[in-house]
């Protein structure tokens, strides 16, 4: 595994890679947070967005993250990304693997095509050989072959959310970090993209970890759902469920109840975890973000 440097707060540039003291081979799980820590001032409050956060992900498979909204779900992506760095704490990934990650908004630039766009996920630059192809190849895997040369303000938001998962899956991700990303779409829109996502599953294994308010969607495309509350895991539950997946079968139902219920155990301390009075050599001052 690459540890993304550690989080010192005085330096080390996220997201940078660091094979010192690796524990393992290229085999393993594709990603791995260990006792991972991270906090934001606030106001004069240290609020602990991610606390303590120990986590292995497999190298295959789709891992939904639900939790009520503040805690911590998109700090863990950004973590996990190299985004953000950890206070304390590793994050590990398989040396040589590639990360894509998809935003809840697709974030495409406005000056360049549908295809500019989604070549964009190779790094820019002038194209080189065989990377139009590539991108014409992801272009119909996400059915965006007619679209190729529309623009982004001559797209709906799920042709464009399509455009940013084709951004995403050029580079032909290891690991996809996917952060609430069909939210904005009306429920059909959704199911569709939902389908979608797992029929690219089938042709490539590749680990997925999406982030999601909903859990429906949570259920139906998750073989493991955490749930997250005030920056902590309080419930890793591996589902059995088999695809296509009967949302109306009971036991889809009382998962998702048993989820609600975990969620409404807590209901009404929905806000992570602070300390009023943080003690300055604990916490001193925080680096800003970079995104
Ligand atoms: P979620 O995605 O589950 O809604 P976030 O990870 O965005 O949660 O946020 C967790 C907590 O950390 C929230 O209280 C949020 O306000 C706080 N937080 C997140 N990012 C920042 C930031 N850049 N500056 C200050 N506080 C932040
Ligand atoms: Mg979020």
């Amino acid at each position: 595994m690459v540890r993304l440097t550690r989080g010192t707060r005085g330096g080390g540039v996220p997201g940078r890679e660091s094979d010192r003291g690796s524990p393992s081979s290229h085999d393993g799980p594709a990603l791995r947070l260990e006792a991972v820590h991270r906090c934001f001032a606030v106001d004069g409050r240290v609020i602990r967005a991610v606390d303590g956060v120990d986590l292995e992900i497999a190298a295959a498979g789709i891992t939904t993250v639900v939790g009520p909204s503040g805690s911590g779900k998109t700090t863990l992506l950004r973590l996990a990304a190299g985004l953000k760095l950890p206070d304390s704490g590793s994050v590990w990934r398989r040396p040589g693997s590639k990360l894509s990650f998809v935003f809840q908004e697709p974030r495409l630039l406005m000056s360049l095509t549908v295809e500019g766009n989604i070549l964009l996920g190779l790094g820019g630059g002038r194209a080189a050989r065989g990377d139009l192809d590539r991108v014409r190849e992801v272009e119909e895997l996400v059915g965006l072959g007619e679209f190729r040369r529309a623009y982004p303000d001559q797209l709906s938001g799920g042709i464009a959310q399509r455009a940013a998962l084709g951004r995403a899956l050029v580079r032909n991700p290891d690991l996809l970090l996917m952060d609430e990303p069909f939210s904005a779409l009306d429920a059909p829109l959704r199911r569709r993209l939902q389908d979608e996502l797992l029929s690219i599953l089938k042709l490539r294994a590749l680990s997925v970890v999406f982030v999601t308010h909903d859990l429906a969607e949570a259920v139906y495309l998750g073989d493991r759902i955490l749930v997250l509350r005030r920056g902590r895991i309080v419930r890793d539950e591996a589902v059995v469920l088999g695809r296509p997946r009967d949302m109306r079968s009971a036991i889809a139902c009382r998962l998702q109840d048993s989820l609600a219920q975990t969620l409404d155990s807590d209901a009404g301390a929905t806000s992570p975890s602070f300390d009023p009075e943080p003690s300055p050599s604990r916490y001193p001052k925080l680096k800003e973000d970079i995104v």
